[in-house]
């Protein structure tokens, strides 16, 4: 459980952000191959949720021809890299052409951060109060104007009271978290249309590969892509 302390902060809050981003980010490609071909770990397969290993072919005419491959079944689901690439531009075009609504793919977005921060305050001020109560409580037993099972009664009314506050904040987190999460997606969409087909196009696949694998994940079946999820 993690909730918003009182003392300065070790770092700001984008840092945070940019950090939780590519925790999360790294949480999905934990092994990544040595080589990078540009949709290693971006291209999934439907069927089975691993990833689709890139295979180098040659054409007739000795060019190579990469094509992405699941063999942990059969039939195997076998997909040219050309293919899967014509999709992600024709993804990042109809975005950037607005053809696609970028709420519509994020959902629910309305801002609701700062009310939600008011109300773990709140809850801080409650956990705060019944701190007080139980020191004024325990003086008051130790100078005898409080018999035990008054006592015990007393302390058991605010042990209530701070683990419910504790447990509304937990539950304020996990909301501001989401909120923070689809903030972090929205920008990586936004930076897909503005900067996406450049970075596909990158000459080195490595360096499109790493944008690629932070940005997006590719769910493909045989010989056709499903979907575009976006980090
Ligand atoms: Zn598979």
């Amino acid at each position: 459980m993690r909730y918003r302390g009182n003392w300065p902060p070790l770092i700001d809050e984008a840092l945070l952000a940019r950090i939780q981003a590519e925790q999360a980010a790294r949480r999905y490609n934990r092994r990544l191959p040595d080589t990078a071909h540009r949709l290693s770990s971006v291209a999934y397969c439907i069927k089975c949720g691993g990833p689709m290993y890139t295979c180098i072919q040659k054409t007739g005419s000795g060019k190579p021809y990469p094509v992405l491959r699941c063999m942990r079944h059969l039939p195997s689901t076998n997909l040219a890299e050309r293919k899967a690439y014509a999709y992600i531009r024709a993804t990042i075009t109809a975005l950037a052409e607005r053809q696609v609504d970028i709420e519509q793919l994020l959902g629910e977005t309305v801002d609701r951060s700062a009310e939600v921060v008011a109300a773990v305050q709140v809850q801080e001020n409650i956990i705060a109060k019944a701190n007080t109560d139980r020191r004024r409580i325990d003086n008051a037993y130790t100078d005898g104007l409080m018999d035990a099972d008054g006592y015990r009664y007393q302390v058991g009314r605010l042990k209530q009271r701070i683990a419910a506050a504790t447990d509304e904040i937990a539950r304020l987190n996990d909301v501001l978290a989401e909120q923070g999460q689809q903030e972090q997606r929205r920008a990586r969409i936004e930076e897909a249309i503005t900067a996406g087909l450049d970075r596909l196009d990158d000459p080195d696949p490595t360096r499109a590969n790493i944008w690629l694998r932070t940005h997006l994940r590719l769910w493909t079946d045989n010989q056709q892509v499903v979907s575009i999820e976006w980090l």
